[in-house]
């Protein structure tokens, strides 16, 4: 798996598995566009912060659910199969 590159405002960057200090250093979420405490890379030239993150796990839960758990026999087109 890839390195997954990090971010920490006042703090620095971790890029590659490289660790680099620097204090003046702002990370920034590409998601909610703004500056924030820490960012994680999604791709190339995209970051998310915590919140972004954490928004985008409970629309994977809600969405599994609500397509799958409490709907299981009851789809209209029959049960799916796999
Ligand atoms: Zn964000």
């Amino acid at each position: 798996m890839a390195a997954i590159d990090v971010h920490v405002s006042k703090g620095g960057s971790i890029v590659q598995g490289e660790v680099r200090a620097d204090a003046t250093a702002v990370a920034h979420c590409t998601l909610c566009a703004k500056e924030v405490e820490a960012s994680v890379s999604l791709g190339p030239g995209a970051f998310a912060c915590a919140a972004c993150l954490r928004d985008r796990l409970d629309a994977l839960s809600v969405a599994r659910f609500r397509l799958r758990e409490s709907r299981s026999g009851s789809l209209p087109w029959g049960k799916v199969t796999g």
